[in-house]
């Protein structure tokens, strides 16, 4: 199955190691040919090359829409070696056998993300370019296709090894990155054109995905796992730097994105602790330090082997503290030199800068995989803004209530339902997550709270003289009544349920202030 390399096509937009690919073929006596621009920058190293037209007779043409759609190119990719008719055909019409396929196409992805016009995107719809990497691919019995940069060292490496042939081994697996990239091409432009017509879920979509790490297991050890990235290039868990630690496992990269999506939710220096996904403590505070105290401090029990996110630079008295800790990540837009150096000692510790922020009020899909689909929804990027609240109780809420209010309500959106959040001062005070119903909610928040003040030797837990936000309306006064019991002055949800006036009583009954934010953040 070693097929050996005597011929290639090379027409590539992208010419990182193209000279040194091409010389290495040219030293191997492979007789190389080009298009207009490609074939300039091997001719101009001094490398042997024959341009696509004057191999075809046929020029450029058309703005270079057409260059390479010839079947002395298409013949020379398609025909089958060893088959005699084929091998007539070719001799009869000239047409010479390519064996390798070098090709990377017009930049369409990155064109669209810098924002250029209608025209500009359309031109850089690559044509030939799709066209033979699909035609060579198909032939991957006698041609090898190469579509990233990233693959030329893997054909050197083989056809050093092999007197200039590759394996079936290889060649079929470059076919499968080969039609991956035309198949992620393609839903590129199919994802462009939607967006231009407003088409938020088009009749058919396309996931596209590159591998960024093979992980050791999924959730479970005995679940397989691996990390595709779109190439959204913006701040976040696909494009941070790890500075130190091991690997970062499958658990590790879905809390940490949740723990750096909430961070980002505010503008004052904020910490976020999660753990198995939801928060156990969040807070801001004049400084890191203080903050990442404060936040320790609502349940420092399950911050133990948590994930650290940071919404200003990591410094050293922050990263100091954290040390104090067993943690499994710490993310932060940036890090110092004295952090780094506090974290040194923690080899097994994940330091991750990502340069920025995430964007909390940018758009998007989030998608998740069910049975035989997949279920596709915006993103909950709503923010319930302060003079969208609708006081609904006799007591106005003071301003400092209303600020934990909405400091609440925010961290409401990144915690699993049913949710209830205690908040005093900026500071998480009980958090209860994921419970089937919501008045269990209150009452886990609560007694967490408690157990927090009797662990730290205080008289009463943080809950007394709190606020409350809970992520979808209070079917029942009892959520509610839960919540005054463990000492809340305020509320804030939703509002909508049939039984509000009931709800709305009770809070008046028990000298409490509510507001309703007329939005839910019900988070599965
Ligand atoms: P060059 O820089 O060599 O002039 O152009 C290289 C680019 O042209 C590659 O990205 C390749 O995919 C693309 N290409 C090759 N043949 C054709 C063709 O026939 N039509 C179009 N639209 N693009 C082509």
């Amino acid at each position: 199955d070693l097929r050996p390399i005597r011929r290639a096509l090379i027409s590539v937009s992208d010419k990182t190691g193209l000279i040194e690919f091409a010389r290495f073929l040219a030293e191997r006596n492979v007789e190389i040919l080009s298009t207009g621009g490609t074939c300039k920058a091997i001719r101009d190293a001094g490398i042997a090359v024959v341009e696509v037209a004057d191999y075809t007779g046929f020029p450029e043409m058309l703005d270079g829409r057409v260059k390479t759609l010839h079947p002395k190119v298409h013949g020379g990719l398609l025909g089958i070696r060893g088959n005699a008719e084929h091998e007539g055909a070719m001799a009869e019409h000239g047409i010479q056998p390519i064996d390798l396929l070098v090709v990377n196409l017009y930049p369409f992805e990155a064109t669209v993300a810098k924002g250029a016009d209608y025209e500009t995107c359309v031109e850089n719809i690559d044509i030939g370019g799709p066209a033979m990497i699909r035609a060579a691919s198909k032939n991957h019995d006698s041609v090898s296709v190469v579509v990233d940069v990233e693959d030329y060292a893997v054909v050197m490496e083989e056809m050093s090894a092999h007197a200039g042939a590759t394996t079936l081994a290889l060649r079929k697996k470059l076919a499968a990155t080969a039609y991956a990239r035309t198949g992620a091409y393609d839903a590129a432009i199919s994802q462009w054109f939607a967006k231009e017509l407003g088409d938020t879920f088009p009749r058919r979509v396309v996931v596209a995905g590159e591998l960024k790490q093979s992980l050791r297991y999924g959730e479970n050890p005995h679940q397989a796992a691996a990390f595709y990235v779109t190439g959204d290039k913006r701040p976040g868990i696909a494009t941070a730097r790890q500075l130190q630690g091991k690997e970062l496992s499958y658990n590790n990269l879905n809390d940490t994105d949740a723990a750096f999506e909430l961070a980002a939710e505010f503008d004052e220096p904020t910490v976020a602790i999660i753990k198995h996904a939801n928060p156990c403590g969040v807070a801001s505070g004049a400084d890191m330090v203080s903050a990442y105290k404060a936040a320790l401090a609502c349940d420092p029990v399950s911050a133990f082997g948590g994930i650290i996110a940071l919404n200003r630079k990591l410094d050293g008295a922050t990263a100091a503290e954290i040390s104090k800790l067993f943690t499994e990540v710490v993310i932060a837009p940036e890090a110092d030199e004295d952090a780094v150096a506090a974290f040194a000692a923690k080899k097994n510790l994940r330091l991750l800068v990502t340069g920025g922020m995430p964007d909390v009020s940018a758009g998007g899909m989030t998608l998740r995989a069910v049975s035989g689909g997949y279920l596709f929804q915006t993103k909950d990027n709503g923010r319930v803004r302060l003079e969208e609240l609708k006081v609904v109780t006799k007591r106005a809420p003071t301003e400092q209530e209303l600020k934990d209010l909405l400091f609440a309500f925010r961290v409401c959106k990144h915690v699993k339902s049913n949710a209830i959040i205690y908040v005093k001062d900026g500071v998480t005070v009980g958090i209860g997550a994921g419970q089937m119903s919501r008045v269990d909610s209150s009452r886990i928040a609560a007694w967490k709270s408690q157990e927090a003040a009797t662990a730290a030797g205080q008289a009463q837990p943080g809950t007394v003289g709190s606020v409350v936000a809970s992520d979808a309306f209070f079917p029942f006064a009892d959520g509610l009544l839960a919540a005054a019991a463990a000492g809340a002055t305020a509320i804030i949800q939703p509002g909508g349920s049939m039984r509000d006036a009931e709800v709305i009583a009770a809070a008046d009954e028990k000298g409490l202030a509510m507001v309703f934010t007329g939005m839910r953040h019900f988070r599965h």
